[in-house]
C-alpha cells in the first residue's frame, strides 16, 4: 500500500528526532527534503529511496509549494510512498497544513509524525525554559515574516506578558523591536537570539530589547534564528554568567 507522511525532522541535532519518524523515513520510497533540515537524518532511509531537495537556501531557487504538492502527487499515483521532511514540527509554520490540505484534497490520507520546533529547542539548547512560571503565564510563537497588512499586532503581543517566540524574525528584527518598545515594553526586557540551534555551529546573543539589535548585529547572528523576549530569557543570561566564570576558573590565566 502506498502511503504519505508529513514527518517533522526537529531542530538539527539527529537525536532529537522521534523513533516515529525514523521508522516512517525507513519504508518511503521517495523523500522530499526541506530546507531546514539537517541531512544527517537521511541515514534512516533506504539506501534505494529517492531524495529529492525542495529548499530554497543554497542559492537555488526554492520548489514552488503547488509544485511540491504536484510532486508529491505524481509518486502517490505512481504507487511510491512519499516522506515529506520537515524541519521541526511539520505543523508549526513551514506550511505543512497547506500540504495536508492539497493532499486531502486530492483524496489522499497523509499520516502527520511530530516533531519538536525550533520554538521550544532553541530556547530549551541555550537554558531558556519558555513557559518558567516565575515569569510567564505561557508562550506565543509568532512569525516575524510578515510585513503590512500581516504583520502581527505587536502591541496586542505585548501586553499579554508572556513569552514571545518569534520565528523567521531576524531580517526585520529592528522593526519588531521598535514596534514592541513603541507599544510600552520595557527596554529592559530580557531577550535572545539563537543562530542553528542543536547543531555544531549553533550560536547566540542575549541582551535586553533596548539594545537587542545591536547586540545580534554586533554577534553577526542571521537565519535561521529564534528570538525569546521575556522574562524567562533572564535565565539564559544567568547560566551564561555562570559558564563564563567558571570557564575563567578554569583557565590557566585565572590560576
Ligand atoms: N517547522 C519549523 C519552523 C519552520 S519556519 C519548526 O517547527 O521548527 C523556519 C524558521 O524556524 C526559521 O526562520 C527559524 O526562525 C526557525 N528555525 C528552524 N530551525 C531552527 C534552528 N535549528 N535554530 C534556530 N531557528 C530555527
Amino acid at each position: 500500500m502506498t502511503r504519505a507522511w508529513l514527518i517533522g525532522a526537529g531542530p538539527g541535532d539527529v537525536e532529537l528526532m522521534t523513533l516515529k519518524a525514523t521508522r516512517a523515513l525507513a519504508q518511503a520510497d521517495v523523500i522530499l527534503v526541506d530546507d531546514l533540515v539537517n541531512p544527517d537524518v537521511l541515514r534512516f532511509a533506504r539506501a534505494d529511496a529517492s531524495i529529492v531537495y525542495v529548499g530554497k537556501r543554497g542559492g537555488h531557487p526554492s520548489t514552488p509549494q503547488e509544485g511540491i504538492v504536484a510532486q508529491m502527487l505524481d509518486h502517490l499515483h505512481a504507487g511510491r510512498s512519499v516522506a515529506r521532511l520537515k524541519g521541526g514540527d511539520p505543523f508549526v509554520f513551514g506550511r505543512g497544513g497547506e500540504e495536508q490540505q492539497a493532499l486531502h484534497a486530492a483524496g489522499i490520507e497523509v499520516e502527520i509524525v511530530s516533531g519538536i520546533t525550533a520554538g521550544i529547542a532553541a530556547p530549551a539548547a541555550i537554558g531558556i525554559p519558555v513557559t518558567h512560571r516565575d515569569h510567564a503565564q505561557g508562550v506565543i510563537f509568532v512569525t516575524g515574516h510578515g510585513a503590512g497588512s500581516s504583520e502581527p499586532d505587536w502591541g496586542a503581543l505585548a501586553a499579554t506578558h508572556m513569552t514571545l517566540v518569534i520565528y523567521m524574525g531576524m531580517r526585520r528584527l529592528n522593526d519588531i523591536v521598535s514596534a514592541l518598545l513603541a507599544a510600552g515594553m520595557r527596554a529592559d526586557t530580557p531577550c535572545a537570539a539563537i543562530e542553528s540551534a542543536t547543531r555544531p555551529e549553533q550560536r547566540h546573543a542575549l541582551s535586553t530589547l533596548g539594545e537587542f539589535a545591536d547586540a545580534v548585529a554586533r554577534a553577526g547572528l542571521g537565519s535561521p534564528a529564534i528570538v525569546v523576549i521575556g522574562g524567562v530569557a533572564s535565565l539564559a543570561l544567568a547560566r551564561a554568567a555562570a559558564a563564563s566564570s567558571s570557564d575563567a576558573a578554569s583557565s590557566p590565566d585565572a590560576k
